[in-house]
């Protein structure tokens, strides 16, 4: 197999402006550790962590994509889509957002989500993220949103989730934690499409008395 040029992993002008939710996690995380890799970018790999070897991008025999590949010791190292998993967490009626502290979208508000984990369910992922960024105590609820994101490399599982007590904290990830009447949702202010798409859905079912999940295509932010 030749090293042809390969489009898919070509960085592109304004890569950094495509992430979705998720990078929050690995800025945050970043800035703690020094450079990490960032999945699926061709800059995120420069050496196999196997052996140490520079690594190069290659389609393997069998294959039909470019991977990072270690010519030395012959591990293939996978990139591939990250889960995101969060909750709109509700108490009386009401619906909990968090203004995000970390860049991307600093500023803006969003839902308590982020990277899943090993060894987690989606669920406990949720309440997980709904500890670490409001400090809330959630029974995750059901499904609301399996949104594709692939630009962003991502799948967002949401859920409805139902704080168990009234109490909320700001975190190092958020600006403000709030619990917003349904009036009050700042729809011009929010941090992702997902974001929105989830909230919106959760506030039509909810009008209507039903929990349907929804499956859907995110687009990127466009302003
Ligand atoms: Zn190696």
């Amino acid at each position: 197999m030749g090293r042809r040029p390969c489009l898919y992993f070509r960085p592109r002008a304004g890569m950094a402006e495509l992430v979705d939710a998720a990078d929050s996690k690995s800025v945050a995380l970043k800035r703690r550790v020094g450079s990490i890799p960032s999945p699926g970018t061709n800059k995120s790999m420069n050496f196999c962590s196997n052996c140490g070897s520079p690594i190069v991008l290659k389609v393997p025999d069998g294959d039909f994509l470019p991977r990072h590949v270690c010519e030395k010791c012959g591990v293939i190292h996978y990139l591939n889509p990250k889960i995101v998993v969060g909750s709109v967490p509700e108490f009386e009626g009401r619906i909990l957002l968090c203004k995000r502290g970390i860049e991307p979208r600093l500023g803006f508000w969003t839902i308590p989500a982020g990277f899943m984990e090993n060894d987690e369910t989606l669920e406990a992922g949720a309440a997980r993220e709904a500890r670490e960024e409001a400090l809330i105590d959630v029974e995750i609820g059901s499904l609301l949103l399996l949104a594709n994101v692939t630009h962003a490399r991502q799948v967002h599982v949401f859920f409805r989730s139902r704080m168990r007590t009234p109490n909320f904290g700001v975190t190092h990830e958020s600006l403000e934690v709030r619990l917003l009447d349904e009036r009050d949702i700042p729809w011009g202010d929010l941090a992702f499409p997902s974001t929105e798409f989830a909230l919106r859905r959760f506030v039509e079912d909810r009008a209507k008395g039903v929990e349907r999940h929804h499956v859907a295509e995110m687009q990127r932010r466009i302003n």
